[in-house]
């Protein structure tokens, strides 16, 4: 034998012995029974797996808000459905409009031009969301036959709220419409089929507590035709939606599903339907709403003005002179929050997605940020931040 195995420790020798609380931008804690799900392994194919996946399509359609037949699966992050929904429905050629306003929608803009789209960029300020005026615009400059956006950007906690109206004149255009719904899905209304939404992309990590690395789409009937009528085959296999249909419709086989990750998603499904869609964007609306209020009554600035903000991850401003990283790595190694920074952006992102919207995380949370402000020699008013927090999380009644 030439190679001799490696030293290597257990893994309990690398993790922390208390697990940090994780409040960032993603991943996000999991209930106890998607851990569990998690470690199930079972035969991809077969009636047992049959029925889980059909439970799946059921309460996947009641989250996407759709009676479409084809929601899919990947074995992949949030950016394998990203490039699922596109490279499925833009050839060589296709003109697209990306609107861009952060991180995650410029990603959609850079998956299509590597499909060989012809893509037209909307550029919008960092804390601007979306206006239907000038997406209709562009719309009539540039005849795209695919429209793509991202409904929350996580990257700099920007809401683009006017999605209805957009995509109902996207629709008016022959135009298909394109949305990143990875941090918002769950966590606020998304109705696709109402809204007329031809492909919404979602992740397992973020709005739906799951675990990363399985993710879920939905494609509309007629972004269903799109794709059955396309010319120029797919480049890639694994992410062939008429693949990937032949095992979530048809019952058989397209590559060994993640079976593991599938009925963690089927967990976290079940939870949602249990907790109903109203419900649960009330808790989220209320928990994230309370944290800003905090956040604010503390003395920060939020990032995002609010007609524009996302209530899915709070963008938070620090005092000058305080750098994010120190806050960061206070908050993780003595209050084991972990929270993030972001993209080139100098601010504190919380995310409020899925099971990070439970008061006892979120005061936590406000207290580790307040008292490790504080260590970092800022001025913050903890008291007034825990009182507004307490009084809006009352006042929605959420626990
Ligand atoms: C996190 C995120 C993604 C990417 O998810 P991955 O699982 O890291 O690929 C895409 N879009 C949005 C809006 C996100 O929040």
């Amino acid at each position: 034998m030439r190679y001799r195995p490696p030293a290597v420790v257990p893994l309990d020798r690398i993790l922390p012995d208390e697990p940090l609380l994780m409040m960032g931008a993603g991943p996000v804690p999991i209930p106890a029974r998607v851990a569990e799900a998690n470690s199930i392994v079972i035969n991809h194919l077969g009636e047992t797996m049959n029925r889980v996946i059909e439970q799946v399509k059921e309460m996947a359609r009641y989250v996407f808000q759709t009676q479409s037949a084809r929601v899919l699966g990947v074995a992949g992050p949030a950016s394998a459905a990203m490039e699922m929904a596109v490279c499925n429905l833009v050839e060589p050629g296709t003109k697209v409009l990306s609107v861009c306003n952060g991180y995650f929608s410029r990603r959609l803009a850079e998956m299509a031009t590597r499909c060989g789209a012809d893509v037209a960029l909307l550029e919008l300020g960092i804390t601007e969301s979306a206006d239907p005026d000038q997406v209709e615009q562009a719309i009539r400059r540039e005849c795209p036959k695919v429209l793509t956006l991202v409904q929350g950007e996580t990257s700099n906690t920007v809401w683009n709220s006017q999605l209805p109206e957009i995509a109902a004149i996207a629709r008016k255009y022959d135009c298909l419409v394109v949305v990143d719904a990875v941090c918002t899905l769950s966590t606020m209304d998304m109705e696709m089929d109402t809204w007329g939404v031809d492909a919404v992309i979602t992740g397992g990590q973020k709005g739906l507590s799951s675990i990363p690395g399985v993710s879920l789409l939905a494609f509309s009937e007629l972004a269903w035709k799109r794709i059955e009528s396309r010319n120029a085959p797919m480049a890639h296999w694994c992410l062939d939606a008429r693949l990937a249909d032949r095992f979530w419709n048809l019952k058989s086989y397209h590559y060994t599903a993640p079976v593991s990750g599938i009925m963690a998603i089927h967990e976290a499904l079940r939870l949602i339907c249990n907790e109903t869609l109203p419900a649960r964007f009330h808790r989220h609306e209320i928990s994230s709403r309370a944290l800003q209020g905090g956040v604010a009554a503390m003395g920060l600035d939020l990032f995002v003005p609010e007609q524009a903000r996302l209530n899915s991850v709070v963008g938070i401003k620090l005092p000058e002179g305080i750098s994010p990283d120190a806050v960061r790595h206070h908050m993780s190694q003595v209050y084991r929050v972990e929270v993030s920074g972001a993209f080139g952006l100098d601010i504190l992102r919380v995310g409020q997605m899925g099971e990070q919207c439970r008061a006892h995380h979120v005061f936590r949370t406000l207290h580790a940020l307040g008292s490790s402000l504080r260590a970092a020699g800022a001025s913050v008013d903890m008291p007034s931040g825990v009182a507004e927090l307490e009084r809006i999380l009352a006042e929605g009644q959420i626990g």
